[in-house]
């Protein structure tokens, strides 16, 4: 294993990042009178080393996140044993589905019944259920995946009726290019959209949304789990 040095640079980097994204967490969390507790970081490790996520590890950081399966496999190999829990935060195709089954505790991006069944199916028996959030696209954009609004609770009842998914909430990535006040209108209405679910009996407990560049705003919406990358490892290599 590779173990780095506990004063090396990149530590000091990854040490300072995380107390900055922390802060920012707390006092969003602060503006919107929630306790900064509500607010799970999930570390996302796309195109990082299994050091740099080992060090985020040692500095208290549980929950990590990637969005390539075949770059995630080795290092979940690797990080074995660490006591961390993993997330895919990817798009889903049919062929990744049962390693993603196999491999991680929670699921992001989920938008289709037909990856929901085959996830279902595919969870091992001795794993418990699979945590998924459902993917919605508020405004069209053909480069990101989700369920629109409208058919958001049709596919939330037939992934409820799912034993081995444990559906626990909305997931949303704004498009691209937004500005703040449109970003903030995005993220409220992925939280009404919730409210709504919720109020005819679908449970939801989990609001996954906000990145580096949005993660504030999306606290003071309502987010429950931040997915953050950049703002805490640096620029992807
Ligand atoms: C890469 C990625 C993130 C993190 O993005 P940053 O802007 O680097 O924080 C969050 N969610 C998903 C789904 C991603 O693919």
């Amino acid at each position: 294993m590779l173990i780095l040095p506990q004063n090396s640079p990149i530590n000091a980097d990854l040490s300072a990042q995380l107390a900055s994204v922390r802060a920012q967490i707390a006092r969003a969390a602060l503006d919107a009178g929630r306790n900064e507790d509500s607010v799970t970081l999930v570390a996302v490790c796309k195109g990082q080393s299994v050091a740099a996520v080992q060090t985020l590890a040692r500095l208290g950081v549980e929950h990590f996140a990637e969005s390539y399966l075949q770059e995630a496999l080795p290092r979940l190999q690797q990080l074995a044993g660490a006591e961390l829990t993993w997330h895919f935060v990817g798009r889903l195709q049919a062929n990744k589905t049962r390693a993603v089954a196999g491999h991680f505790s929670w699921v992001h991006a989920l938008d289709r019944a037909r990856i929901a069944e085959r996830l279902n199916a595919q969870r091992p028996p001795s794993a418990p259920p699979l945590n998924v959030c459902l993917q919605v696209k508020l405004a069209a954009d053909p480069a990101k995946g989700g369920v629109d609004a409208a058919h958001a609770g049709e596919l939330a009842a037939r992934v409820r009726a799912l034993p081995r998914l444990r559906l626990r909430g909305l997931m949303c990535m704004l498009p691209d290019g937004l500005a703040p006040a449109a970003q903030s209108a995005q993220f409220q209405a992925v939280q009404r959209l919730q409210a709504q679910l919720n109020a005819a009996g679908a449970g939801l407990d989990t609001l996954s949304m906000g990145m580096s560049g949005d993660f504030p705003l999306a606290i003071r919406a309502g987010a429950t789990m931040v997915r953050i990358g950049t703002a805490l490892f640096g620029a992807r290599p």
